[in-house]
């Protein structure tokens, strides 16, 4: 079986960054995609997430993407500016392929996927975390008789007309699903802690500290927090209805779930139809646990990109690299890091 300089496990953002930057320094590598399709986890946004409404997408390294009017939907805008960035760049992407695991065998990384397998001498992971929807357990969560579905099977918010919609989640996302809910359904709020609004512009200080405090986690080992948790919530002019309709004036958690509705500690209850969870997500990386990459904190240890663990394996898209602007810079960070290991490599052979 061929033995490949490096693997890249994942063809979104950060998949795709850290596949040019290897390609610029002349590293032989494929990039493995779960997906059948180029667009990373953009193409599985709803449909009603517009380029109006996302935060910012940066553009990958290299090439720009085309104006748009803001009103396209992100769903196709971002993956078919993929496709024609992988289309000029000629990068190596095999899709689809969903690698379930990636073992050690005597010295050489062995990504398996079913039946099929690749070698390779180093390997940069940077599969996101849209596969890797979180829910938090409640009590009596399983009695619940409405429709509970978390932001990944969010599609239009006319599905819920008539309906009395429970959002859970105190991030950007629970905010603008209330935003689009509140003017054509009953909502209801619930977040763990009391939202902190950003009232100031989000100047790049701002987003740099924010990223410091998500980067100084992960160097220590722990495991990584969202660089959104710590930036503050935005509400855009789209939002202002449902502000005026009260969308945004939460509640705390209630401490269990009943068949038709929640109920708090202080026995107030409240009916719902539908429980949204806009829980977030957890990064996907089980297929890498036969490396026991873990440290004792419970997260994957940095130093930049490079796993403290093994040197040969690069994280992008994990923790403070978790946006676009951070995608990118980790790709670059990453394909230096292959550069390395291999130079060292070949140092210690020679
Ligand atoms: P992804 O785009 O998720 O790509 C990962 C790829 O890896 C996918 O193609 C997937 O199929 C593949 N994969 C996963 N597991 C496997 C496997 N086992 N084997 C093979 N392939 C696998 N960031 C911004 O900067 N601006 C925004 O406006 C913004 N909006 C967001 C809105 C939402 C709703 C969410 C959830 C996130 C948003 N983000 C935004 C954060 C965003 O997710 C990141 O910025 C970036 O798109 C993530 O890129 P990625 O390459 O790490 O992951």
């Amino acid at each position: 079986m061929e033995l490949h300089d490096s693997i890249v496990i994942g063809g979104g953002q950060a998949g795709l960054s850290a596949s040019y930057h290897l390609k610029r320094r002349g590293i032989e590598h494929l990039v493995l995609d779960a997906n059948a399709h180029p667009g990373g986890a953009w193409q599985h946004r709803w449909p009603t997430l517009s380029m109006h409404d996302v935060h910012g997408v940066a553009d990958l390294p290299g090439l720009e993407r085309a104006e748009d009017d803001g009103a396209a939907a992100a769903r196709e805008a971002v993956p078919a500016y993929f496709r024609s960035y992988e289309q000029t760049f000629d990068l190596p992407v095999v899709r689809p392929v969903e690698v379930d695991a990636v073992t050690d065998d005597d010295g050489i990384l062995v990504v398996r996927s079913g039946e099929r397998a690749w070698r390779t001498r180093t390997l940069v992971n940077a599969t996101g975390t849209w596969t890797r929807p979180f829910i938090p357990y409640y009590p009596g969560i399983e009695t619940f008789a409405g429709r509970q579905l978390h932001t990944v099977d969010f599609t239009r918010p006319e599905e819920f007309r008539g309906q009395r919609v429970l959002v859970v989640g105190g991030g950007q996302s629970a905010v603008q699903f209330l935003g689009q809910l509140a003017p054509v359904t009953d909502t209801l709020w619930v977040t763990r802690h009391e939202p902190r609004w950003r009232t100031e512009e989000f100047t790049p200080e701002a987003g740099r500290a924010a990223v410091a405090l998500v980067e100084d986690r992960v160097r220590q080992g722990l495991p990584p927090r969202s660089v959104v948790s710590v930036t503050g919530l935005l509400l855009r002019p789209q939002e202002e209805e449902a502000r005026r309709l009260g969308a945004y004036e939460r509640r705390p958690m209630f401490s269990r779930i009943e068949p038709r509705g929640v109920r708090w500690t202080d026995g107030s209850f409240e009916p719902v139809d539908v429980i949204l969870w806009a829980t977030g997500f957890r990064h996907a990386i089980d297929h890498l646990a036969p490396l026991h990459l873990r440290s004792p904190r419970g997260g994957i240890q940095l130093d930049g990109t490079t796993a403290v663990a093994d040197p040969r394996i690069q994280l992008v898209g994990y923790g403070p690299s978790a946006s676009t602007i951070g995608a990118n810079r980790a790709g670059r960070s990453a394909a230096l890091g292959v550069v390395r290991w291999l130079a060292d490599e070949a140092a210690t052979l020679a």
